[in-house]
């Protein structure tokens, strides 16, 4: 079996959810969802990203319902002396020296904001440290990959929250935005993006992967992009092996190079999962299966934590003027 004490870094969850729930508690193991501190602990998971998600049910109140999610999300995480809050610089190095798991606060779509880009500071003083524009739909900053062959690209708000992302040093997340808007946002942005999950769409046409040219002009950004297990992601249907989600690392490691790929794995908000990868106490088996596919031990290092640790450390610093 691969190397235990090789942290992964995990780029996406909508465990968030979770929290709060009678039949969940996150600080200790759960036959519920597919995440916790046990399991995570288990999983070799040294940072894991939790994203707020308000929609698809986002016409009611995103704004108060983002707040509500934050402040469960900040109770449960602040009882926790193991768990440490990556917000600044020296966050990511604290978590690793003293073994404690890292969380890094996301919004999934900023229907939250309501279209005030003054708003990101407030979400910024939150802890927010990732932001995607969209979910599938429009909103008031751009238009999500739902929208298909209509999705128009950027709006003024949009475009000046992407620069106000680069500026306070906020991980721009271009999961799930539609193509026009998708390219636009990475020309405006002046730091490395991340997708944090979704596939190849050489291999799977799905309207959430990104194609080749897409990965190409991410890569050229030095952006990341997490890989989901999603199975409709990963072979269009509700079932994919691990070999099948293997096929996705190996495309985009070929297309344009190791140094842009991580894991996104969207536990907690999938029903289905891939074959072997229950939930997150399977990392070992991702990592053992891309040894197996011919990736050397720093390449693995860099798609498990290398790559994200890069992109966060061209954010999390002092905002710059811009
Ligand atoms: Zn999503």
């Amino acid at each position: 079996m691969f190397d235990r004490s090789l942290k992964i870094i995990d780029c996406h969850c909508d465990t968030i959810a979770l929290f709060g729930r009678e039949d969940y508690d996150f600080s200790s193991r759960n036959s519920t969802g597919h995440l916790d501190l046990p399991r995570l602990r288990e999983g070799g998971v040294g940072l894991q990203f939790f994203a707020v998600c308000t929609a698809p049910v986002a016409e009611h109140h995103p704004l108060h319902r983002a707040l509500e999610m934050i402040g469960r999300y900040r109770r449960v995480i602040e009882g926790l002396p193991s768990v440490q809050r990556i917000e600044g610089p020296a966050d990511l190095e604290i978590a690793r020296k003293e073994g404690r798991l890292g969380a890094l606060l996301a919004l999934e779509g900023a229907e939250p904001l309501e279209g005030s880009v003054e708003l990101l500071e407030i979400f910024a003083l939150l802890g927010v440290r990732a932001l995607s524009l969209t979910w599938n739909r429009r909103n008031h900053f751009a238009d999500g990959v739902g929208e298909s062959a209509a999705a128009a690209g950027l709006t003024r708000a949009g475009r000046k929250l992407v620069r106000e992302l680069s500026r306070r040093g906020i991980v721009l997340d271009l999961a799930h935005l539609a193509p026009a808007p998708f390219d636009q946002a990475l020309e405006l942005s002046e730091r490395p993006p991340l997708v944090s999950h979704a596939n190849a769409g050489a291999l799977c046409s799905h309207p959430r992967n990104l194609g080749d040219g897409q990965l190409k002009a991410l890569a050229a950004r030095d952006g990341v992009i997490g890989l989901s297990f999603y199975p409709y992601f990963i072979t269009g249907r509700p079932e994919a092996s691990l070999e099948q989600l293997l096929d996705h690392f190996v495309h985009v490691a070929g297309l344009v190079g190791v140094e842009h790929l991580a894991c996104g794995s969207d536990f907690d908000g999938i029903e289905e999962t891939v074959t072997g990868l229950d939930d997150a106490t399977s990392y070992p088996v991702l990592l053992e299966g891309l040894r197996q596919r011919g990736f050397r031990p720093a390449e693995i290092e860099l798609i498990a934590w290398g790559n994200v640790e890069r992109l966060l450390q061209a954010h999390l610093g002092p905002a710059v003027p811009l």
